[in-house]
């Protein structure tokens, strides 16, 4: 790739643009809204037209900008990825392995950590079906047993199912969620508000123990992103495709509650390793996430799917990434097509600018310094993962 020092101070350009556009929108949703009779906006004379009754959803621009496009079709170092799912890239045979492996050579993935969702007879059958024709191109992670956490028998209980997945192979555990429903609970199974299992509850004192002895990494998805909790309407940040994930007005915490939570396990339970996915759901706010890393020193992260916190922030990002290049991994979470790939490679790897993505905002690339690529790539999850081999 050609060097182009300069790349930065054109994104400033960009992003004061950018902001501008932004302030207009603000302005904009300040002023009255649904009027047919022509407005002026900035001294242009708005006109009703084809556009005033396009559905949000099926908005989306073609761009017109002349700028390089930079294929990557190959990670420029074998990449371990620290997020992925059995279930969401349609795993279930011998032969679909095959085909991820395939895809895995063809853009230079070397490892994939797969997230099995298991416990029990499922875990073992997943295990069986990845390591024993791989087990040098994928770790699995167990899940968390939350059967009858309200039995006096469920720590215990949860460990010895540990346990056993461990000597079955496993080697980590996640991805554990609590987005407010609780632990590994959803909207439709949530327990009353009060008995849910936080991250924090002393029921899993004994499991997180377990997984420092073991050493076992933990994987967990802690609150949501922050736009989840903002109304839907003409104010969401996010593109209407996510807005499935939408928890306002709902039973669930605040995600400062949340997020709280997150910080007292840490603090609990400082030999246990906890990789808090998504940026720890706060890649919105940099500053913010890295005075948490610098106050536990047993919190990591993966980018897995905030492509688009990452590419709307190119500077900011850059700078969090080489400050805390020992604390991130590279993650995907986002299925296994070819083109997905591409995109982190050409996000983390490039200079390009505007890049199409899969939210209202185009990304800029962050052009990361070689050595940060690596540890973010391959070496801090060399170090950091579990690599007994099973
Ligand atoms: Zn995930």
């Amino acid at each position: 790739m050609p060097q182009t020092p300069h790349i930065f101070s054109d994104v400033t350009l960009n992003t004061n643009f950018l902001a501008a556009i932004v302030l207009a929108a603000a302005v904009c949703n300040s002023w009255p809204q649904a009027s047919s009779a022509p407005q002026s906006k900035f001294g242009i004379n708005v006109k009703a037209g084809p556009m005033d009754t396009l559905l949000l959803k099926d908005y989306a621009p073609a761009s017109s900008l002349v700028v390089p496009q930079t294929l990557v079709a190959k990670a420029r170092y074998p990449a371990i990825d620290v997020h992925s799912h059995s279930s969401m890239n349609g795993i279930h045979s011998p032969a679909d392995v095959e085909a991820w492996v395939r895809r895995m050579d063809q853009v230079g993935v070397q490892v994939s950590v797969v997230f099995t969702g298991a416990t029990g007879a499922g875990f073992d059958r997943q295990a069986d079906l990845f390591l024993k024709p791989h087990a040098d191109r994928f770790q699995v992670y167990c899940s968390m047993d939350v059967a009858n956490i309200e039995a006096p028998d469920y720590p215990e209980r949860a460990v010895r199912e540990l346990e056993r997945c461990y000597q079955r192979g496993a080697r980590g555990v996640g991805e554990i969620t609590d987005k407010g429903w609780g632990v590994q609970a959803s909207e439709g199974r949530a327990l009353p508000r009060d008995k849910r299992l936080r991250l924090d509850d002393r029921r899993l004192d004994l499991f997180w123990k377990k997984c420092a002895e073991l050493n076992l990494p933990v994987n967990v998805h802690i609150a949501d992103h922050p736009s989840c909790w903002q109304p839907l309407g003409p104010n969401q940040e996010r593109t209407p495709d996510f807005q499935g994930f939408n928890l306002a007005g709902k039973d669930v915490p605040s995600y400062e509650e949340l997020l709280a939570t997150r910080d007292r396990v840490l603090a609990r339970h400082p030999k246990t390793r906890f990789i808090f996915c998504h940026l720890s759901n706060q890649g919105h706010d940099t500053a913010a996430l890295g005075r948490a890393l610098e106050k536990f020193p047993n919190l990591y992260l993966d980018i897995s799917a905030r492509d688009y916190e990452l590419g709307r922030q190119p500077r900011a990002a850059r700078q969090f990434l080489v400050r805390y290049r020992d604390r991130v991994m590279f993650g995907t979470d986002m299925g296994m097509e070819q083109r997905m790939y591409e995109g982190w490679w050409r996000l983390l790897e490039t200079a390009d600018e505007y890049l199409p993505g899969r939210i209202w905002w185009p990304y800029y690339g962050l052009e990361l310094p070689d050595d940060v690529l690596k540890s973010l790539y391959r070496e801090n999850a060399l170090k950091l993962l579990n690599w007994t081999k099973p």
